[in-house]
């Protein structure tokens, strides 16, 4: 070994400590998948490599075929790999093998409780990664040297895995990067060339460079060669340029775990090679399950752009929109040009039709997956759907095909279950019925007992129950599905056509006339605390409910602005009574105008509180609780 200079050890971040442990004691079971990552590793490096070696030919150091070799020792019980791609130098070295740099890593370790920890699934959701390599080896050694620095600036990286690695300069004369592994005593099996081709067969086939392991004699008595024989093991092609009918699922799989940084299988996936004016092939993902950070603003998002073959970058987010971050994979042109920047990126046209083309992939993929296997939908729903509904507002071309993909929870639907899709829901309307009913509030909890539902139940009506954060925000997006038009059912003047029949109208009309004389009484009661006091004819068994009036904001967009700290216009709710019911034929005999005034304020207070929101004065209903309490028991 050459000389080592400016030799020093240092500590690993705490968040890799912490993941190194977790690593090991979740990854027990599935020990292999070590040597998937550092392949995926060094086809990155390589592939970086090409892309620099662009502008910069002389990276390649006299152009020695790319590729990536696995070795081993069984007496010294290590396993070798070794690439020559583009290398660290002495500062990447530190930073990449010493820190993670996903902001938001910290916490989600922190928040994991006893039995995640132990969750493989938890970890695979960090692309596992270089770490990995600790799950087999009680010590790891990286050599390496980043293109276009000299021999002299080789780095010697090393750790035990425990708090620290050191790290010290070298003489390396090629470029690239050779991983030895010391492999703990129990994981010796790993020194094996069967082994390890049936690994690499199994995940890395799909590595577009040669995976080459040392040529074995055919037989014992054959002698072997003075100069070690390589040969290439996997299939060695860009899996994206196959015919799909020559892809298998597994070969799918696993190139997703790859580009995806991920460790579990996809949901989905599409394949498509497109020709003509734009020539392109892409092959989008839909992961298993979100990651942690979909929701961070910094999080990184986007396809691996290829063009002609070449790797380009990683992360282009220009060839999807937001919403549908969470889509993985590759697209690789034939019309970019390869010195393609992220400026250019952003304002090429031809990026924008081809963004338009991908986005309508992903929709299709995802109603075929919505049509084809509704367990699948329905996982992908619970990790994706809230990102999903911000479509409507993001998406105006598409707005009709996400509505569609869309699932609520429903009074017709299993409890609580976001499920029920909107055409669904139109192919069990009620006859005579038009419009799309929903309700939105906190929690499901809260709005499954509405009193805004009682004429929908009376009269079987569906009604969805939109209860995420976003709902509100995302239905002033949607004004209609299928020439249906949404209809909030604790909004305005509820005005259910022609399922009510014209008796029912003109009843109603009756009613309302009968008591105009009690609805002037409320009013002048509750003054200033509401915009309007009417005859309900939503009610069946509740005495007053609350409706929004039809422009106002509603009360989620209320919360979150309130919690936003802005300032939200001023909106009354318009007071309707329900005129059958006792106490309110108790109400209007009520001559004490004192009384009546407490009784009114009670039932307003109520019916604020069924509809979730808080009560203005608590105090106040509480006294004038009390104080009816006080009188009945006299
Ligand atoms: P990821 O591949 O998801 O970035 P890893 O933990 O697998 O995370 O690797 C961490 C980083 O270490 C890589 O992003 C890369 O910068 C660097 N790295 C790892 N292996 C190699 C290699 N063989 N050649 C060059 N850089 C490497
Ligand atoms: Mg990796």
């Amino acid at each position: 070994m050459s000389v080592e200079t400016q030799k020093e050890t240092l500590g690993f971040q705490t968040e890799v400590k912490q993941l190194l442990h977790l690593m090991i004691h979740s990854l027990y079971s599935n020990k292999e998948i070590f040597l998937r990552e550092l392949i995926s590793n060094a086809s990155d490096a390589v592939d970086k490599l090409r892309f620099e070696a662009l502008a910069k030919p002389e990276l390649l150091e006299g152009g020695a075929e790319l590729k990536i070799r696995v070795s081993f020792d069984k007496e010294a019980k290590t396993v070798t790999l070794e690439d020559n791609g583009i290398g660290m130098s002495r500062d990447e070295t530190i930073a990449h093998l010493g820190t993670i740099a996903k902001s938001g890593t910290s916490d989600f370790l922190k928040n994991m409780t006893g039995d995640q920890k132990k969750d493989s699934h938890l970890i695979g959701q960090f692309g596992v990664g270089f770490y990995s390599a600790f799950i087999v080896a009680d010590k790891v050694e990286v050599f390496t040297r980043r293109a276009g620095l000299s021999a002299g600036e080789g780095v010697h990286w090393s750790s035990q895995g425990e708090g620290n690695f050191e790290i010290a300069t070298i003489e390396k004369a090629e470029r690239g990067t050779r991983i030895v592994l010391h492999l703990k005593s129990a994981e010796d099996e790993f020194a094996d060339g069967w082994r390890l081709r049936n690994i690499i067969k199994k995940y890395s086939d799909h590595i577009a460079l040669p995976i080459e392991l040392p040529k074995e004699a055919a037989n014992e008595a054959e002698e072997q060669p003075a100069e070690q024989e390589w040969e290439t093991v996997n299939r060695a092609s860009a899996l994206w340029t196959r015919p799909r009918s020559e892809v298998k699922d597994e070969e799918y799989q696993e190139f997703y775990k790859h580009v995806g940084h991920d460790f579990e299988n996809p949901l989905s996936w599409s394949h498509n090679k497109v020709e003509g004016k734009l020539e392109y092939t892409s092959l989008l993902y839909v992961p298993g399950r979100a990651p942690f950070d979909l929701y961070q603003r910094e999080a990184p998002r986007g396809l691996k752009l290829y063009v002609q073959r070449v790797f380009i970058m990683d992360q282009a987010d220009e060839f999807l929109p937001l919403y549908l971050r969470f889509i993985k994979g590759v697209v690789d042109s034939n019309d970019l040009s390869l010195n393609i920047s992220r400026e250019i990126l952003q304002k090429d046209p031809v990026i924008d039709s081809m963004k338009s083309a991908l986005t309508k992939r992903v929709l299709d993929m995802l109603e075929k997956l919505a049509k084809g296997d509704a367990e699948q939908y329905k996982t992908f729903w619970k990790n994706f759907g809230q990102v999903l509904k911000e479509g409507p507002a993001e998406d105006f071309a598409n707005k009709d095909k996400v509505a569609g993909l869309l699932r609520f929870a429903s009074t017709a639907g299993t409890e609580g279950e976001q499920e029920v899709g909107l055409a669904e829901y139109i192919a069990r309307m009620k006859e005579g019925q038009d419009k799309i009913y929903y309700l939105s509030g906190e929690s499901y909890a809260q709005v499954k007992n509405s009193p805004h539902l009682e004429v929908f139940r009376k009269k079987g009506i569906e009604v969805l129950l939109l209860t995420d954060r976003i709902d509100e925000w995302l239905m002033s997006y949607l004004t209609e599905f299928d020439g249906k038009s949404f209809v909030d059912v604790a909004r305005g003047d509820l005005d259910l056509g022609k399922l009510d029949s014209d008796e029912d109208k003109k009843a109603q009309e009756e009613v309302a006339k009968a008591k105009e004389g009690l609805a002037e009484r409320l009013k002048s009661a509750l003054g200033e605390q509401v915009a309007e006091v009417r005859v309900s004819h939503r009610l069946t068994d509740s005495p007053a409910i609350l409706a929004i009036g039809e422009q106002d904001l509603g009360m989620q967009m209320r919360q979150i602005l309130e919690a936003s700290g802005q300032k939200v216009p001023e909106s009354k709710p318009i007071f309707e009574f329900n005129p059958a019911h006792p106490l309110i034929e108790r109400l209007d005999a009520e001559q004490d105008e004192d009384r009546f005034g407490d009784l009114t304020h009670i039932l307003f207070d109520q019916a604020a509180l069924a509809a979730g929101d808080s009560l203005k004065d608590p105090a106040a209903y509480v006294q004038r609780l009390n104080k009816l309490l006080v009188e009945m028991s006299a």
